[in-house]
């Protein structure tokens, strides 16, 4: 029998860490608070500690896992095993993370872009099962995305391709993150969404959801769009567009089979996705007119399945 892997999602909130068998199931898994606040020492131990913990739950001992694939959420040198920085957690520059663990674990393991592991387990076992190419749109806080062409993950010269976030969609248009502007990221994230709910608040629009105004979340405005709200389904429906418009714009250089959209704001359904594939259809191109536009399969699991995969590959490949 092939020996297991190991997937590992460090989150700003949560890290987890699973066992995997080769039909990327997971067997065991465990989860703890990262309290990133602590710095990266205290996070590196208890990302041990969560490996050491997945692998005795599983009754498995170091000979019996091949390699250990860490998804992380930052920019990082995968081949080097570095982790550059992380925006939400301090402490944690140029750290050389895959060597750090393989030295306490005596197990082989290597680093990816979180949003880069989840784009990958979708399409190992997920919503990209039976294509070559896709890519995946993450809509969180922010927006994270993943390219795989003709079977292979996609990460550039820097190892940071498939930042889909900052695709332009508006020059000139809303400030982003990362110091632009116009960045889809500014349009269509969770945070973006309830921001620019607020905007048509104040600019007189009228909804019984402005009670809550300080309060709101994505899932109150998605409910809202769904009950008839007229203020919530201009968003949420013009939030599908302007992911439309950057879906279209991948679709036309990359003609990818399908576009998978993951994360949260996926439970704004048909609205939300048929806003989407209608700002593609708009476009008179047949790339963007027949990319298929499907959510997500797979949930949180995504990421520790694809980081598991990923580290196998990258074993088979013999790094
Ligand atoms: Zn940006």
């Amino acid at each position: 029998m092939s020996k297991h892997l190991i997937g590992v999602d460090l989150g700003g909130t949560n890290l987890r860490a699973a066992v995997i068998d080769r039909q990327h199931r997971v067997l065991t898994k465990f989860e703890c608070p990262t309290l990133a606040i602590e710095g990266s020492q205290a996070v590196i131990n208890r990302l041990i500690g969560g490996i050491e913990e997945a692998m005795r739950q599983a009754g498995l001992k170091q000979a019996d896992i091949a390699a250990i694939g860490m998804g992380i959420p930052g920019p990082l040198n995968q081949k080097a095993g570095i982790v550059y920085s992380t925006p939400n957690m301090p402490g944690w520059e140029n750290i050389p993370l895959a060597a750090l663990v393989r030295e306490r674990t005596h197990i082989t393991a290597f680093i990816e872009n979180d949003a880069n592991c989840a784009g990958w387990g979708e399409f190992v076992t997920g919503a990209g099962v039976g294509v070559r190419h896709m890519m995946m749109v993450t809509l969180g806080t922010g927006i994270g995305g993943a390219i795989i062409i003709d079977g292979k993950l996609h990460t550039g010269r820097d190892g940071t391709a498939g930042e889909l976030g900052h695709i332009c969609i508006i020059d000139g248009g809303r400030p982003c993150g990362c110091g632009g502007r116009g960045c889809v990221e500014a349009y269509a994230s969770a945070t973006a969404v309830t921001a620019r709910f607020k905007e048509l608040l104040d600019q007189g629009w009228r909804s019984p959801l402005a009670v809550k105004r300080d309060f709101l979340t994505t899932q109150d405005i998605f409910s809202a769009a769904s009950g008839g709200d007229p203020v919530a389904l201009h968003i949420v429906e013009e939030t599908g567009h302007f992911l439309g418009v950057m879906a279209s714009s991948i679709a036309e250089f990359l003609n990818p089979d399908r576009c998978i959209v993951a994360g949260g704001m996926i439970q704004a359904g048909a609205i939300l996705f048929d806003a989407m594939r209608q700002a593609c259809l708009n476009r008179n191109v047949h790339p963007s007119r027949t990319m298929e536009i499907v959510p997500a399969a797979l949930g949180g699991n995504a990421g520790l399945v694809g980081a598991a995969d990923q580290a196998r590959v990258r074993l088979e490949a013999g790094e």
